[in-house]
């Protein structure tokens, strides 16, 4: 359904926490025109001064309870286990009619860490953006990387249906698809999807770096082999990760128990010699790709669009 034009801009947004994902929707809502103010929120002071520096927001503080004052919207942008004790602090502090949002790549957590602040009259509608990067701070956002990505939404029962249709309508405005569905389905969905390749990403990259047999210098010069594609996934930010791991337990560890299963099943094709069964899974893995690639979320350049010897372009990430 298309958002009621009048859903946007909003007055004034609070944007606390103005990370990788934080910045970058600093410069959406400029871009888009979806925001008459921008009120960034950092604890930082560095941060603060770099965000002034770099002109992306209206006013900056690191007073959050000031700073969220008379909002129509505030966005926490802040690692999932940092929200309960800002939602504490600001809850007080919210405008009657307000609507609190966050970007965290873990719901049901964010829900039971939120809500209970949140006074009667205010709006709750988590949101995730399936977009991110490697990087992380005021420099690495940009206002395109919500483009043509997947924003879920995530709304308690009983939101108030214009609430929702306002951050729908902000999304869209970002370039996102936008889908909803309960915290409980998004945390299964993204710990396939998302959460298990990092930890498959930091464990073999992990495991190479305690190689006594091969040397550091021969893992980074052959790493084009395929191990390079994990570190770019093993770079990313330890803090947010950590978080998303002790937050999103138990779909993760049912997701790694059907990962272990299937990963002893390649074993046994491998030490039988079943070329068949192997082939097989490669050519179904294949066509999994290349349909993520006919869906617009992949390039299907050779090698992900790297240009010979240069960075990677930058990529969906969380
Ligand atoms: P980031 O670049 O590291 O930024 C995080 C921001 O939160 C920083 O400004 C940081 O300030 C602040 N912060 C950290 N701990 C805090 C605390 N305890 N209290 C107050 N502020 C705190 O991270 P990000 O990538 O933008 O991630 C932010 C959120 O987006 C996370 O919930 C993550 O799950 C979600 N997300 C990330 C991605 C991705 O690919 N990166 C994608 C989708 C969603 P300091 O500098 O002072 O620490």
């Amino acid at each position: 359904m298309t958002a009621p034009v009048t859903s946007l801009p909003f007055e004034r947004v609070g944007i606390v926490g103005l990370g990788l994902i934080g910045s970058s929707i600093a410069r959406a809502l400029r871009k888009s025109g979806s925001a008459r103010a921008i009120v960034a929120i950092d604890r930082d002071e560095a941060v603060q001064a770099r965000v002034s520096a770099l002109g992306i927001a209206d006013s900056v503080t690191g007073d959050a309870a000031a700073g969220v004052a008379g909002c129509d919207l505030v966005i926490l942008c802040v690692p999932v286990m940092a929200n309960a004790a800002i939602a504490e602090q600001i809850g007080p502090h919210l405008a009657p009619g307000a609507i609190v949002s966050d970007v965290g790549s873990v719901k049901g957590a964010v829900v039971r860490d939120i809500a209970p602040h949140l006074a009667e009259g205010v709006h709750f509608v988590p949101a995730h953006p399936v977009a991110g990067t490697e990087h992380s701070g005021p420099d690495a956002g940009f206002a395109e990387l919500f483009a043509n990505r997947w924003s879920i939404l995530t709304p308690p029962a009983g939101t108030d249906p214009a609430a929702v249709e306002r951050v729908r309508a902000l999304w869209s405005a970002f370039g996102s698809n936008v889908e909803i569905m309960t915290p409980e389905h998004h945390d299964l969905v993204l710990a396939i999807t998302s959460h298990v390749p990092h930890l498959i990403a930091y464990n073999i990259v992990g495991t190479a770096a305690d190689m006594e047999t091969v040397t550091e210098s021969e893992v980074i010069k052959f790493s084009a082999g395929g191990f390079r594609d994990f570190t770019r996934i093993a770079a990313s930010d330890p803090t947010m990760w950590r978080d998303v791991f002790l937050t999103n337990k138990d779909a993760v560890l049912e997701m790694l128990g059907r990962f272990n299963e299937d990963l002893a099943a390649l074993q046994r094709m491998i030490r039988w010699g079943d070329g068949e069964g192997l082939h097989a899974l490669f050519t179904r893995t294949r066509a999994i790709r290349r349909g993520i690639i006919a869906s617009g979320q992949e390039t299907a350049a050779p090698d992900f669009g790297r240009h010979a010897g240069l960075s990677a372009p930058k990529e969906p990430g969380a």
